[in-house]
Parts: structure tokens; sequence; C-alpha cells
């Protein structure tokens, strides 16, 4: 670490609350190395209330750039100077790129997502997907979804909160690209969302459901499943949700929430440092 850091080196920084149980400290760094890059990466635990404070100190210390988590993604993007036509769209960022002064917000969630289907060997480009929430990481893939061409989205959330986002979600894609259907459905409505999963390409389950503590849960009836169904998950603790599990078991292709949150972050680091992460490496070390 002594060779490493210097009196020039870049620092890169993850802003929220809570941050220390994050893995990105340990990715961004162990790749800035792997490229010898003079840059290092730190989190600071900064609540949303304090986020103005917490980007004026990126101007005055001229971080180069910056990951930002709950609960804080919202009023980040208020507080940049530009924003990427996904952030626009949501209204929320998870990267910020300090170019000379410049902060300008990023949003690659949803990037991260496709990419995992990709993987996977799945395009979202003419694919009709059933998504099952509207919080953060479902709004997220649902606006990339469309923005990368999906035909159809239909959202089901439970009637919280959350509810309205879907409907707000529904308006602001068809102004971006109005030739994506998308609907929004009360998830209590089971004949309806069997009914849009049979004539799906992709099922994803975008919800706390399957996270720990609600692990073992799944908002997802089984017989709903069909080999052909590719099955997502955005929950990546545990590995493995009971979704995935019932869906390997019917023989589907699945993505779970591993590969969407190493992307994201591969893509964020390709916006930090204009290089691709060094994800195989990453993910050897790791292992
Ligand atoms: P959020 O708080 O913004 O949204 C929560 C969603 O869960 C809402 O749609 C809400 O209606 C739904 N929900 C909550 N309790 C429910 C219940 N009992 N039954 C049905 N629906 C319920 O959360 P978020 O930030 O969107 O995160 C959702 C999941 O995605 C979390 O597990 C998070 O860790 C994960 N996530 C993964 C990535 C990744 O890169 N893989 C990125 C972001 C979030």
């Amino acid at each position: 670490m002594e060779k490493r850091i210097s009196g020039t080196t870049g620092l890169f920084t993850l802003l929220g609350s809570p941050v220390g149980h994050s893995g990105s400290p340990a990715m961004y760094n162990f790749s800035f190395q792997h490229q010898g890059l003079d840059y290092a990466y730190m989190a600071f635990d900064v609540k949303k209330d304090q986020m103005p404070q917490a980007i004026d100190a990126l101007r005055l210390f001229k971080v180069r750039g910056s990951n930002v988590t709950m609960p804080c993604k919202t009023v980040a993007a208020t507080l940049v100077d530009d924003l990427s036509p996904a952030a626009k769209i949501i209204g929320a960022i998870n990267v910020i790129v300090n170019d000379n002064g410049k902060l300008t917000g990023h949003i690659t969630d949803g990037i991260g997502f496709v990419r995992n289907l990709k993987e996977h060997g799945v395009d979202v480009a003419g694919k009709k997907l059933v998504v099952i929430g509207a919080g953060g990481a479902a709004t997220a893939l649902q606006v990339q979804s469309a923005l990368d061409g999906a035909k159809a989205i239909a959202i089901f959330n439970q009637d919280d909160e959350f509810y309205a986002n879907a409907e707000q979600t529904q308006a602001k894609i068809k102004e971006a690209k109005p030739d994506v259907d998308v609907q929004v459905y009360p998830l209590a409505d089971q004949a309806k969302l069997k009914a849009e999963i049979e004539s799906a390409d992709i099922l994803v389950n975008a919800t706390i459901v399957g996270m720990k503590p609600l692990d073992g849960q799944s908002l997802i009836d089984p017989s709903f499943l069909r080999p052909d169904l590719v099955v997502a998950d955005t929950v990546y603790n545990p590995l493995k949700t009971k979704l995935i599990e019932d869906a390997e078991a019917i023989g589907c292709v699945t993505a779970p929430g591993k590969g969407m949150l190493l992307w994201q972050g591969a893509a964020a680091y390709t916006l930090f440092t204009g290089k691709d992460m060094p994800t195989d490496e990453y993910q050897a070390y790791e292992a």
C-alpha cells in the first residue's frame, strides 16, 4: 500500500449509508492495482441530508469519481451538473464522474442487469419482460430494458408506496420510448400474473423478497414457470434465491443478482477509467 498511494493518487469514493459491508472498495482497488492505475477507492458513510456537503467535498478534493448507494441515489441526482439519458428518466444515480470540475451522474444498475442477461446468452431486444417490483433496482432495469429495445414490460407490485413509482415509470417510458408496451398491475392479481408470465420471455424479481432476512421466500408460484422462460433476480444475498432455485429445477436459464452487481460495477469502472474492468481476474481472486 505504501508503494501504491502517493501524492498524486486520484481518489474514487462510495457515498451512502451503510457502506461498511460494501464489496466495492475491494473490487475497484484490486482492479486499479491490476491495471497499474494510480487510483484508490474509499467508502464514506454519508446520510441523505449530508449529501450536499459530500458533493461539495468531491469538488473541493477533486475526487475523480464516486459511486452513490442507498439512501442517497435520488438526492444525488439533484446535486450534480448533468445527467446521463437513463439517469434523467429515472431521477436517481449510482455513479458520478468528475470531469475537470463538471459532475455528471449516471445510473449503471440497468446496464448491469442487461449485461448480466447477455452473459447468459439472452438479449432483451424484442423481448417481453414481467418485472415484479417498482423500487430503485426495478425502475433502473425497466428503463434500461426499454432503452435497449424490449418489446413489452409488465410491472407487478404489491399495494404499497412503491406502486405509484411503477405508474410513473410507465409514463416516463411512454414518453422516451413510445413503442414499448408498459403495463402496471397489482401483484395481488395472481391470475393476471400467471397470464402475463405465459406470454413473457423473461421474468424478473426486483423486490427485496428472497433477500436476507426474507430468504427462502419467493413471490412466484413455481407452477407459473416453464423451461423456456428466462428467470432473473436482482437479489444477490443469498447468491441463489428460492426463485432462482425453483427456476433451475424446472430447467430455465437463470441470471442471479450477483452478475448484475458485478456488471453495474464494471460499467461504472469504464466510466471512471475508460477501461474494461478485469472482471475475470477479480472473480478468480475473489473465489
Ligand atoms: P427498494 O426498497 O427501492 O424497493 C423494494 C421493492 O420491494 C418495492 O417494489 C416493494 O414494493 C417490494 N417489496 C418489499 N416488500 C415486499 C413484499 N413483502 N412483497 C412483495 N414486494 C415487496 O429496493 P431496491 O433498492 O430496488 O432493491 C431491491 C433488491 O434488489 C434488493 O435485494 C437489493 O439488494 C437488490 N439490488 C441489486 C442490485 C444488483 O446490482 N444486483 C442493485 C440494486 C439493488
